[in-house]
């Protein structure tokens, strides 16, 4: 792969179809943002852990379409398999039979799980696998409460809105389901404190918070967190959306930690990052409990659920990840990254930490003392810290043909994560990259001076997309 990415003065002004259409007819507000920093791009091709706009330059996918692509873009292996499969005339839907294809994904599934973890319930978004992971808590012990960490994210359907861990996002949809109660993510007693006091159906968890700020949980936290569940009769969902299949350097994230959850949820890499597919796997007696009986074996469904095309794709990203050692590889790469990285940043003021676990590591930005301008105004030091650092960090990454972006609740965290294929050399630069851009703000004045100087750059444009 070439390394080169045009200067910035080189980039066209002129504004793309794409663009246009996508402002006028999908997101309008979203491509004004964009406009803002002069983060334009339009993304047009890809393959493995690269991508290219429509002007040719080519990138570094260190986002991996927020942890979905763990395969990396367009494995040969999973378009070949797909090519073929619509040449069999698959039955793609029927919904009066069992299908083939969803009971062959979920055995392999289920092979690849711990016990009892052996009955799959289907569909296509991780907000929707969720939501049958609540359902099934629901119907399988009769309680209607649940309980959700602080920095969770779980998808923005209304259900998993009402596990949303910012506020900003759930705020506008208010009310969402009564009795969901939030509690700081790896503190155990508070945990406790809930499920005496309320008849809680599930507790709704990821292994490590990763929109939140990539922010991993005390040691035995999630095992513990199951025995209180256990002990009050409540279950435990783990979702494993964006830290499952490899990502964490594990298979599943749970495993390793000394137990299995209640309910798993799976979706993102599923995928394969081509087709939607999402999973909430179970137990046979809680899924019997919740659905077993000739009344209720049809309460939870969705027509797309299961269907032929999602299956194959995802029974062979199960068998590319397995075949690939791709968690073998997020593990070795991952500590690459994360060491490479703590090497090149020990002591910069401006990085408060490092962490991560495998391929999905976060970068903490913000003083690390209280400098002159952080005693002077320390509203605008917070300001810039929480909302724009992270932001113009991923600008310049992007400049530099990296593509990356902040957690979602978290801005001040940059966020890495790229498809579980990537190569050292690929980390290397990646690490190279992130410490030269960053070494040019050993204070907060310079960064300070250079957003004001590219907003009024982007004024002068008004705004314009690129
Ligand atoms: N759970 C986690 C941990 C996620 O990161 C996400 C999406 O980012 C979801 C659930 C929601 O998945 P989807 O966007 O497919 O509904």
């Amino acid at each position: 792969m070439s390394e080169g990415v045009a200067p910035k003065a080189a980039l066209p002004t002129a504004p793309s179809p794409t663009t246009e259409r996508y402002a006028r007819h999908v997101n309008p507000a979203f491509v004004k943002l964009l406009g803002v920093l002069g983060y334009g791009r339009v993304f047009t091709r890809a393959r493995d852990v690269w991508l290219w706009d429509d002007q040719g330059r080519e990138y570094l996918d260190f986002l991996a379409g927020f942890g979905s692509v763990n395969l990396g873009h367009n494995h040969p292996r999973l378009v070949e398999r797909l090519q073929r499969f619509l040449t069999e005339e698959a039955l793609h839907f029927c919904h009066v039979g069992p299908t083939e294809h969803a009971a062959e994904l979920a055995e392999a599934l289920c092979a690849r799980l711990d016990p009892p973890l052996e009955v799959a319930l289907f569909a296509s978004s991780g907000g929707e696998a969720v939501e049958a992971g609540m359902k099934l808590a629901r119907a399988a012990t009769g309680r209607s409460a649940f309980i959700f960490c602080e920095g969770g994210f779980h998808g923005t359907s209304f259900g998993a809105l009402s596990l949303m861990g910012e506020a900003r996002m759930r705020k506008p949809f208010e009310p969402l389901l009564a009795g969901c109660h939030r509690i700081p993510f790896g503190d155990l007693d508070a945990l406790e404190r809930i499920l005496q006091k309320n008849k809680v159906a599930a507790f709704v968890v990821e292994p490590l918070l990763a929109e939140g700020g990539v922010i991993l949980p005390p040691p035995g936290y999630l095992r513990a967190a199951q025995e209180l569940c256990r002990k009050h009769g409540a279950v435990l969902v783990l979702d494993e959306v964006q830290t499952g299949l490899g990502r964490l350097g594990r298979r599943f994230a749970y495993q390793g930690q000394g137990f299995v959850p209640d309910v798993l949820v799976l979706a993102k890499g599923l995928s394969g990052g081509i087709v939607p597919v999402s999973v909430a796997v179970t137990s046979a007696e809680l899924h019997t409990r919740a659905y077993g009986a000739t009344d209720r074996f049809d309460l939870h469904s969705t027509t797309f659920g299961g269907n032929a095309l999602a299956c194959a794709a995802a029974l062979e990203t199960l068998r590319i990840l397995d075949d690939e050692a791709l968690a073998e590889n997020a593990a070795k790469r991952g500590a690459e990254l994360l060491d490479g990285l703590k090497k090149r940043l020990a002591g910069h003021p401006l990085v408060r930490d490092i962490r991560g676990e495998g391929l999905l590591v976060g970068i903490e930005l913000g003083p690390t003392d209280s400098g002159l301008l952080n005693r002077l105004a320390p509203g605008l030091v917070g300001l810039v810290s929480e909302k724009v650092f992270g932001q113009w960090a991923a600008l310049r990454l992007l400049e530099e043909g990296i593509v990356c972006q902040p957690a979602s609740h978290r801005w001040d965290v940059l966020r890495l994560e790229p498809p579980l294929t990537v190569r050292p050399a690929e980390v290397a630069r990646v690490i190279d990259a992130v410490a030269r851009i960053l070494g040019d703000y050993t204070g907060m004045v310079p960064l300070l001076r250079d957003v004001v100087a590219r907003v009024g750059e982007q004024r002068k444009r008004e705004g314009a997309f690129r």
